[in-house]
């Protein structure tokens, strides 16, 4: 991609955003003229928070990091990717365990979009073992997030639970 604007993506269901993705972001900023971050609105999984409020945690949690666009969108990650002029898909691996799907996922949406790359990024590996679904049972449970999560999504987290 010599002298190309490099415009990143970053997708999630970030229900709600962890350490471990503001990690993959920071990462990811660091190699974008430009980095999206942008809420999957996915019907299939039933979300804790909805797609408004995960917007506004990301928002709040990045505001350190100059000029990244929060955003959500619905349907097709690649048509996003074509409407934002998105060239590189970001997205997180922590274990094999998500390569699988990663490897699969990454395959269908270069063949619907063979213009876009995607690159995995590897967190802290404090971060490792983290994702929104353990964060998630443990609040529920009345354990403590902190370290986990960031102070707005603590909150967050306790009026819900
Ligand atoms: P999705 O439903 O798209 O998997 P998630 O919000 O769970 O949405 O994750 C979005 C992306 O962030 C995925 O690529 C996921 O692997 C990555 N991710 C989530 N948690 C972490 C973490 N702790 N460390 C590194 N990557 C992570």
């Amino acid at each position: 991609m010599a002298n190309k604007k490099i415009i990143g993506l970053y997708p999630g269901s970030f229900d709600p955003v962890t350490n471990g993705h503001l990690d993959i972001a920071k990462r990811a900023f660091d190699i974008c003229d430009e980095l999206h971050l942008a809420v999957v609105g996915n019907p299939s999984k039933r979300a804790l928070f909805p797609v408004e409020e995960r917007v506004e945690l990301l928002k709040k949690t990045t505001k350190h990091l100059p000029k990244v666009k929060i955003s959500s969108f619905d349907g097709l990650l690649v048509n996003y990717a074509r409407e934002i002029k998105a060239n590189i898909i970001f997205r997180g691996l922590r274990a094999v365990s998500d390569f699988e799907f990663e490897f699969q996922m990454a395959l269908i949406n270069r063949s619907l979009h063979p213009g876009i790359e995607v690159v995995f990024l590897v967190p802290n590996e404090k971060f490792i073992f983290l994702s929104s679904s353990s964060i998630k049972e443990v609040a529920k449970l009345g354990g403590n997030v902190k370290g986990f999560v960031p102070a707005v999504v603590q909150k967050a987290l306790k009026r819900v639970y």
